[in-house]
């Protein structure tokens, strides 16, 4: 298995991913940097909630161009401070192959979404870049097992052997959840490739009261982490909120999710 060593490039609290390790990896923050306070609130609320990771989208991939993009760059040096405030790892994503030397500068992870899983060039620039970050890869809106992995062999073709999974759901034809989340993705993936994967419930589900459940599911297939979006108040989230729990949420689930790892 490949193990990945997270936040080696900044001064913060270095953290393993993949492998056989006692604790799931919990990745959580809000979906985009929006302010500077709401920002550190969170930051800090996620870490005493036992984060190992902070997340927040500096460049958003959103839906309609009328809605918040994003703070750009200025997101990425507010992820900076909240990483220099509380010690956690960054991650974030990038969406335009001119902007990973960027990202990589501040980042320890770089995210690569959904909707880039078939963005060849941005994939080769991540497996290129001089920082050699470790690379987040989520899984395409509708992508095949296949698709995806061939996707990741694109980054470690390139030169960067880091790559983690990310199952994030995918497409059907039920309205009723924002995505389908197929957990028969973990153990297969695990049969098929030595890269570590984890899930994120919260675009899988689009629904808040669905993610601490989907939590549990994922840990007990098999899944060596989450990512979860939490905001400190999910009702005024410009993005994402209605899938965005509270860091008091994130709390339980850190529990049973480490509870049930150890069952494992
Ligand atoms: C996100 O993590 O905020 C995101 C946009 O995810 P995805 O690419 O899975 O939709
Ligand atoms: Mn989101």
């Amino acid at each position: 298995d490949t193990r990945i060593l997270i936040g080696t490039g900044h001064a913060c609290t270095s953290i393993t991913v993949g492998g056989p390790s006692a604790s799931p990896v919990i990745i959580a923050g809000p979906c985009a940097v929006e302010s500077r306070e709401q920002l550190l609130t969170t930051a800090h609320a996620v870490k005493a909630a036992g984060a190992n990771i902070l997340r927040g989208g500096a460049f958003k991939p959103r839906t309609s161009p009328y809605q918040f993009q994003g703070l750009g760059v200025e997101g990425l040096k507010l992820l900076a401070e909240a990483r220099e405030q509380t010690g956690l790892p960054i991650v974030t994503e990038v969406m335009e192959t001119e902007m990973v030397d960027t990202v990589a500068e501040y980042s320890d992870i770089l995210q690569i979404g959904a909707r880039n899983v078939q963005n060849y060039a941005l994939l080769r620039a991540a497996g290129k870049h001089s920082a050699k970050r470790p690379v987040l890869l989520k899984r395409g809106l509708a992508s095949t097992v296949e698709e995806w992995l061939l996707a990741a062999e694109y980054i470690v073709a390139a030169g960067n052997p880091n790559v983690i999974l990310c199952e994030r759901g995918i497409r059907s034809y039920d309205p009723q959840t924002r995505n389908v989340l197929d957990l028969t993705c973990v153990p297969l993936i695990q049969e098929l490739t030595h890269l570590p994967i984890l899930v994120d419930p919260s675009h899988a589900t689009g629904r808040r009261e669905l993610v601490p459940a989907m939590s549990r599911a994922s840990i007990a297939a098999g899944a060596q982490g989450l990512i979860i979006e939490t905001h400190c108040d999910p009702s005024t989230a410009l993005c994402d909120g209605r899938q965005s729990i509270t860091p008091e949420q994130l709390a339980r689930i850190v529990v049973e999710t480490r509870a049930l790892s150890h069952l494992m």
